[in-house]
């Protein structure tokens, strides 16, 4: 499933390609994704500018000349790519075809289908209004991530999922995070202390930032715009590693795995604490 990487490496692959740049055609191949499409979808893109791409948890947000917002989400396998000609492949719902000498040719393919297409209204947030900060922004630290924890009986694996604590975050960078501060996924969050916190709020920047740079992890179903594949994956310390030794020198552990509100967990029971 793309997370937060995969979704900003998208964003980079997209951008020069679709900002400042018109609709000249939109052509969708089915009525609907996960929901609907929006009424009038079609009419109310073509001729229109994209402004400005931008990133907000997993949600790519595109300002529109028209003052609306084409809000796009890639599911569980929604992925984007580019075309010289339109030779629409199995799963290609949506075809955007671009301004500019090139005429860039975008395509949307998703073979789940829990991908979506919005438009919203002029200042309308719509499914964005109740998420918590974005991890990589200032406004996520330590004593910020304290507070959100702080009423939380759940476990802290748990608690970081939950999109109303900190934005974007999936399965696998917080199994991720969660081993490079050395906290237990089964940790109860309130009992995460401050400097747990500070400690875990680095990890997930660092863990997030390395993954951007190393262009998303390519599981699967993702592939970045430009098709190029993400090699996150062979980074992972404990994601997926059931049975492996923990990589932290010294530490006489092996990584486990668990399920946790249905997802697996995989952590050092040794240096997790
Ligand atoms: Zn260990």
């Amino acid at each position: 499933m793309p997370e937060l990487p995969e979704v900003e490496t998208a964003r980079r692959g997209l951008a020069p390609k679709m900002e400042g740049r018109t609709f000249n055609h939109v052509q969708l191949r089915r009525k609907n994704l996960r929901f609907p499409f929006p009424k009038n979808f079609i009419r109310r893109l073509q001729g229109v500018t994209l402004d400005r791409l931008s990133r907000r948890a997993k949600f790519l947000v595109g300002e529109l000349s028209s003052g609306e917002t084409l809000l796009m989400h890639l599911g569980m396998s929604g992925k984007f790519s580019f075309e010289d000609a339109a030779s629409p492949a199995k799963h290609d719902h949506v075809v955007f075809t671009m301004s500019g000498k090139d005429k860039p040719v975008i395509i949307y393919n998703d073979p789940r289908r829990f991908g979506f297409m919005e438009l919203l209204a002029p200042g309308d947030v719509g499914r964005m209004a109740k998420l918590g900060p974005e991890p990589l922004s200032n406004g996520f630290s330590g004593p910020v991530l304290r507070t959100a924890l702080a009423a939380k009986k759940s476990p802290i694996k748990t608690a970081l999922l939950d999109q109303h604590i900190v934005a974007g975050l999936g399965n696998i960078y917080v199994c991720e995070a969660l081993f490079l501060a050395g906290i237990s996924p089964l940790r109860r969050a309130d009992n995460v202390s401050p400097d747990m916190c500070e400690q875990l709020c680095a990890q997930i920047k660092k863990t997030l930032q390395l993954a951007i740079k190393a262009g998303g992890s390519s599981l699967k179903d993702f592939a970045a715009a430009d098709g190029a594949l993400g090699y996150f994956q062979h980074q992972f310390q404990v994601y997926d590693k059931e049975g492996a030794p923990c990589p932290k020198p010294k530490c006489p552990g092996s990584i486990i795995r668990t399920k946790q509100s249905g997802r697996s967990s995989f952590y050092c029971p040794d240096c997790q604490i």
